[in-house]
């Protein structure tokens, strides 16, 4: 089988631009550190509580619901595995929107199961009718989805998550949640059906720590708590977990931040002749403009100039796009000023 390919992860300390795996670059609050270290060897002897309550309880806080709704994984990836495990049975059908997140086919064929991509319908609509006809046990939607950043009505996910009843499970992948105008949680109480995952990795600046939230009814995060590894999240993530959730409040001016960067790059690639999707993540899904380089080839000449940038070029649907992180101010001008460059090289026309 093809296994998933995780995007270029360049040495500590290398002197590149890296907007290529949508890592936020302003870091998270330093209660999240001295939170870690206040970790000691004595505490480290012994095995992390097994359910990860006191995130659990942090989370039901943060977000009103009650911890035993609340499933913590070591990245929200863990908490696509365990939800396969939990519900996906040998020859059953997962469903998703495509193109999207390219960790769910693997995951699928990992478990035996059915992996159904059903395209996105007119101007990036939800195929509701589509989905629900697939007869899957799982029916994904990534929100804001990736690569294309774009975000379908809720109206629509609820509408999925009824056509589905009484078999079938919607997961809402809200990796990049906290940049988008809206969420699902609301949905939460009206349709037992549905589970809500979020991530660590992009608005909370914590990639490297591993963790993720689910958001779910009790009696399917029950299921799921006899599926996931008996310590699935290390005393460290706990910790920093439980910082990160009781600072918030530093993540919205983060994130406010980056949504202002988003705009004023969507401008500047538009300027430049690129076409850019509308987004509501830290990312823009860009087409490349007319010329003699294609997408692999602006890969390869920005990673020349120093920018690492994301590409998708073995699906035809994204051959001539790149998926591009919103950095600091700093490094999208660097990314600009690359592009310049290559657009003059390019004997296209440069930029006004
Ligand atoms: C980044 C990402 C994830 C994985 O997040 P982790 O918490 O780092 O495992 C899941 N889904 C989507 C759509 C993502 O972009």
């Amino acid at each position: 089988m093809a296994g998933y390919m995780p995007g270029e992860q360049p040495p500590p300390g290398s002197r590149v631009v890296k907007l290529n795996t949508n890592e936020n670059p302003w870091g998270p609050p330093p209660e999240v550190l001295e939170a870690i270290r206040a970790k000691t060897m004595e505490t480290l002897r012994l095995y992390p509580e097994p359910t990860a309550r006191p995130v659990r309880e942090a989370a039901a806080r943060a977000y009103g619901v009650t911890p035993e709704q609340v499933l913590v994984g070591n990245g929200s990836d863990d908490l696509l595995t365990i939800l396969l495990r939990t519900l996906l049975d040998p020859g059953e059908v997962f469903a998703a929107p495509e193109p999207t997140y390219t960790l769910y086919e693997p995951l699928t064929r990992i478990q035996g199961g059915r992996y159904v991509g059903i395209p996105w319908g007119e101007g990036l609509s939800l195929p509701v009718e589509a989905l629900a006809a697939a007869g899957a046990k799982l029916t994904m939607v990534t929100r804001p989805n990736a690569p294309t950043g774009h975000v379908v009505p809720l109206e629509e996910v609820a509408r999925l998550c009824r056509l589905c009843l009484p078999h079938g499970v919607v997961v809402l992948d809200e990796a990049y949640g906290d940049f988008a105008e809206d969420n699902g949680l609301p949905l939460l109480p009206a349709h037992p059906n549905l589970v809500v995952i979020r991530s660590f990795s992009k608005s909370l600046s914590l990639a490297g720590l591993r963790l993720g939230l689910g958001f779910m009814s009790r009696e399917l995060a029950w299921e799921m708590h006899k599926v996931r590894d008996s310590y699935n999240v290390d005393q460290l993530a706990q910790a920093g977990a439980v910082a990160a959730l009781e600072n918030l409040g530093a993540v919205a001016r983060v994130t406010a931040r980056i949504k202002a960067e988003r705009t004023r790059a969507t401008e500047a690639l538009t300027r430049r002749g690129f076409t850019v999707f509308p987004s509501q993540a830290n990312f823009l899904l860009a087409t490349i403009p007319a010329g003699r380089r294609d997408g692999r080839a602006w890969l390869d000449d920005l990673k020349g100039q120093g920018i690492l940038v994301r590409y998708f070029g073995s699906d035809p649907r994204l051959a001539d796009k790149l998926r591009i992180t919103i950095g600091t101010p700093e490094e999208m001008e660097l990314l600009f000023q690359a592009v310049d460059r290559l657009l003059a090289d390019n004997g296209g026309s440069s930029p006004p």
